[in-house]
């Protein structure tokens, strides 16, 4: 089914991400996985795409397994990196094989600064456009609540995000955010461009020390005080540490459904257990509200 019609039928979407295997040998641990977090009763499950290599093969594969299995998958895709040839046979891929619904996506941008896209996709909505000329695809695109690291300017990454979602993007994706008052104001900015597209709230347990630097690297996330206190406090005892960051999550979901969010994406980082903590803490809310 289209992401776009369950957003339609359902007042709250509950989705996941998984990401594929660096290596061949641990695919089935990552379809364990998907199969776990399948039991969840999610509206759809998001594979992530590496640029190149085996594990972009391994996004359809994921994907076409999540679909056997009864569970909307989203494919993602990214395409700077790509040429024109590549990207279209992932896409004619997922056409044949009827995942109907893709996150399009650009790709980080090598350290290179001669770097010139060798199939011509500069931006995400070069590719949400392409995605959309081969096929009746629901596509969706991501989002930065705190604005795209490259980003100089917030307002000039949403003239961009409106430009994405006027190439043909039914849904967004938010980057993840600690601080739910960031993603309101978003969403006010967002809405009064004309961005009208439901926004799905990217929300990321966090479970351990290492991931947290990690996590600070790559995505430039404030991190409100109340949350470094709580790493600063249990960052060395993993299981302290799972209980606490379990704990956050599941307070910021509670919060976003009780705002009307449109729909709760968590970054499962292929934690199931987490998942099934989390989504067990919020059961009888997600009841009520999906
Ligand atoms: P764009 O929408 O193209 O935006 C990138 C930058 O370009 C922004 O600064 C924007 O303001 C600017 N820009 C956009 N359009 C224009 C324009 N017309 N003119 C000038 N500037 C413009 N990466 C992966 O490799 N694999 C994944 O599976 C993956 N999944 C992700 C899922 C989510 C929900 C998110 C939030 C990110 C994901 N990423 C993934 C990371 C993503 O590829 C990077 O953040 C990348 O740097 C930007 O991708 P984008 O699609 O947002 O790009």
């Amino acid at each position: 089914m289209k992401i776009s019609e369950i957003l339609e039928r359902n007042k709250l979407t509950l989705s996941f991400e998984i990401f594929p295997p660096k290596q061949d040998s641990l695919y089935d641990s990552v379809i364990a996985c998907a199969d776990e977090l399948a039991s969840l009763d999610p509206d759809f499950i998001s594979v992530t795409y590496g640029a190149g290599g085996g594990t972009s093969a391994n996004t359809v594969r994921i994907a076409s397994h999540l679909r056997d299995a009864g569970v909307t998958p989203l494919a993602h895709l990214t395409s700077l990196s790509s040429t024109k040839e590549e990207v279209h046979a992932v896409v004619d891929q997922l056409k044949e094989l009827k995942i109907e619904n893709v996150l399009a996506l650009r790709g980080d941008r090598p350290k290179d600064p001669d770097f010139v896209p060798p199939g011509g996709y500069e931006h995400a909505s070069d590719l949400v456009r392409d995605i959309k000329s081969r096929g009746d695809f629901c596509v969706g695109g991501a989002c930065y609540p705190e604005g795209h690291p490259e980003s100089a300017h917030k307002d000039r990454d949403l003239d961009y995000l409106k430009i994405k979602v006027d190439a043909g993007c039914s849904f967004l994706t938010t980057q993840m955010f600690f601080e739910n008052n960031i993603l309101y104001s978003f969403l006010y900015r967002a809405q009064a461009r004309g961005i009208t597209v439901p926004v799905l709230a990217g929300i990321m347990p966090v479970t351990n020390g290492a991931q947290i630097k990690r996590m600070i690297e790559l995505s430039n996330a404030y991190l409100p005080p109340k949350f470094l206190a709580l790493v600063d406090r249990f960052g060395e005892s993993p299981e302290a540490m799972k209980q606490a960051g379990i704990a956050y999550a599941t307070e910021q979901i509670i919060d976003l459904v009780t705002n009307g969010v449109r729909g709760i994406h968590i970054y499962a980082m292929n934690k199931p257990d987490v998942v099934k903590r989390i989504v067990s803490n919020v059961s009888d809310i997600l009841k009520e509200a999906r």
